[in-house]
């Protein structure tokens, strides 16, 4: 199934997970998905290393098992800064074996220790490759608060409708913590005539370190209801996880009543966590169009 068909019908609802690090057991993240599966997202997405180093498989082997084993659409990440085309087509050629038609089709993050491959400069390149080898759904990520490396919004905007132009069926937004600057983003654009749905990235903030990690990763803006929570339970882990929860919740209550096309849920492979908020929210996005 292609993701882009469902957001004609609902509120999409979608989960992010990531494959787990060398050094720990594969099986771990087949436990999270089980319990992630009984939650019914709409789509699972799997991020896929920017690295070069080969850990891909391991994504689209996840993927394959979230269609095949959960029964439910998977989204592959796929980053192309450090890969050649021949790469690239051979992960297109995997995902073909697989059945995988759903790509959010990235640039990556540009690491300094690696010098990149010169066959795609942005994810746009990427996209319009992928659209001549085949029939996906193409995805492409959006930043409502700039991307880290833009000086200029208004460039940022108009590099965003370059890679709808280019074939990107909707968007998938990085973090935010204050939804009045998703808003003053989707309004932007509006004007700039990018017409694809858009979907609301949510991270649910459990943990202090998470907070530093995230903010320092992509510059998202932090809100002062936000900074009074964190600095009132730094020191509580479990209210801290729980404040996080409902800041969580009560950030996707109102993008929903406010008609967004989606909310993709970081979920940091943490299943309680989606639980709770999936439980918490499933009458409102289940009744919102
Ligand atoms: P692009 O769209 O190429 O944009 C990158 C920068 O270049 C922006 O500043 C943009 O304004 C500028 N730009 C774009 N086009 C042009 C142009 N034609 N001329 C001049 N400037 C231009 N990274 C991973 O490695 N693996 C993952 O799995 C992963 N998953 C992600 C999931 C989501 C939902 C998001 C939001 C990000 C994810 N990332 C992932 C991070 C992403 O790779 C980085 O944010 C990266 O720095 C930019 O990727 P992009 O696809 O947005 O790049």
């Amino acid at each position: 199934m292609k993701i882009r068909e469902l957001f004609d019908k609902k509120t999409v609802f979608s989960f992010e997970i990531f494959p787990p690090k060398k050094t720990s057991s594969v099986d771990v993240i087949y436990k999270t998905l089980e319990e992630l599966g009984d939650l019914s997202p709409d789509f699972i997405s799997v991020t896929f290393s920017a690295g070069g180093s080969g850990n891909g498989s391991l994504s689209c082997e996840i993927a394959s098992r979230i269609k095949d084993e959960y029964n439910i659409t998977p989204m592959i990440h796929l980053p192309c800064i450090n890969y050649t085309e021949d790469e690239i087509l051979a992960v297109l050629n995997d995902l073909d074996k697989r059945g995988i038609e759903n790509i959010l089709a990235l640039r990556g993050d540009i690491n300094p220790d690696i010098e990149p491959k010169k066959h795609f400069r942005y994810a746009s390149d990427l996209i319009s490759f992928i659209k001549k080898h085949g029939d996906y759904d193409i995805a492409g990520a959006c930043y409502p608060e700039g991307h880290i490396e833009t000086e200029n919004i208004v460039d940022d905007i108009k590099n965003l409708k370059h890679k709808v132009d280019m074939g990107a069926d909707h968007l998938i937004s990085q973090l935010f913590f204050d939804n009045n600057l998703f808003y003053s983003f989707l309004e932007k654009t509006a004007i700039a005539g990018i017409n694809v749905p858009i979907e609301a990235g949510i991270m649910p903030v459990v943990n202090k370190n998470q907070i530093e990690r995230m903010v320092g990763m992509c510059g998202a803006s932090l809100p002062p209801k936000f900074v009074k929570i964190m600095q009132k339970f730094e020191h509580n882990p479990e209210a801290l996880r729980d404040a996080g929860i409902a800041y969580a919740i009560d950030q996707i209550v109102d993008l929903v009543s406010s008609g967004v096309d989606g909310i993709h849920l970081y979920t940091m492979n943490n299943p309680y966590v989606a639980k709770r908020i999936s439980e918490a929210v499933s009458g409102i996005i289940g009744n919102s169009k």
